[in-house]
């Protein structure tokens, strides 16, 4: 009775992956043999970071940034972060620790950490469109309203109720504006509108073109539905995708959570 009950929960759980890909864990030694020829790209929340009830919440656990810095090191500076969130607010989160970083969905690249002229930006929202998407964040309370420039989040944690509601909204607002080159984000608790044409793929694409990630093997973690853009580019580049939380289609593996992946990280400094 107990085992049956026991592969009922595992029946469950397995029906939670999105392929059937082997259970495992990744061990460090076997998957990354050389730093000197890796770039290490890595996604913020959910990934790296524990999400919390609203974006400003998280915080940098001790001993995360220095391994951050450290890998740098080892890479040659191969490491960015690949995010969602502006340059600016990764710089907030990291502070004083500047990365190299996709942000904002590929919106905006930093390339070199002491050049604020290498960092690249995409041009601002139509301010109408803004207004009125804006507006959604009426709704209801505790959806909090990000405007990044380039794009506009509203993020619900706090009024999952509300989910529904905000992406009817939203594609009201859409099918107004038919040939407005928007698109749609979905993610964990948020909804964000922005300009199509980059996402975390495209993102990481460019920066892969350049020195030092150039003609290195990217190794990529990440949680989210916008992650998987870059999972798939992957092969590509002979690269490595890991997602955290569940086991996201075509990965080479995945972690349970933020805390395995910085122990992860941790251990690739000193693999015994
Ligand atoms: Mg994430």
């Amino acid at each position: 009775m107990k085992s049956e009950l026991a592969d009922m929960a595992l029946d469950k759980k397995r029906t939670m992956f999105d392929d059937d890909a082997p259970d495992v864990v990744p061990v460090p030694h076997a998957l990354v043999p050389h730093l000197d020829e890796t770039a290490i790209l890595l996604d913020i929340d959910g990934t790296l970071l524990d999400l919390m009830p609203t974006p400003r919440e998280v915080w940098v656990p001790p001993g995360l940034s220095e391994t951050l810095s450290r890998l740098t090191e080892r890479t040659s500076g191969a490491l960015a972060l690949v995010s969602g969130r502006s340059l600016n607010d990764i710089d907030l989160i990291f502070a004083p620790d500047v990365f190299r970083a996709v942000a904002g969905h590929g919106a905006e690249m930093r390339l070199a950490v002491d050049s604020e002229a290498d960092a690249v930006h995409a041009p601002p929202l139509d301010k109408e469109l803004k207004r009125r998407l804006a507006a959604i964040a009426k709704l209801s309370p505790g959806i909090l309203l990000e405007d990044k420039g380039y794009s506009l989040a509203l993020h619900y944690r706090l009024a999952p109720h509300a989910e529904k509601a905000i992406y009817e909204s939203v594609s009201l607002i859409r099918a107004d504006l038919p040939s407005a080159p928007i698109e749609v984000l979905p993610g964990k608790f948020v909804c964000e509108i922005k300009h199509s044409g980059f996402t975390k793929a495209s993102g990481v694409r460019e920066l892969m073109k350049h020195e030092p990630f150039k003609g290195r093997r990217p190794l990529f973690i990440g949680d989210d539905v916008t992650d998987e853009t870059v999972f798939a580019i992957m092969p590509d580049m002979d690269g490595l995708a890991f997602s955290v939380g569940r086991r996201a289609m075509g990965v080479n593996g995945h972690f349970d959570a933020p805390a395995d992946v910085r122990m992860f990280l941790a251990r690739l400094l000193d693999p015994r």
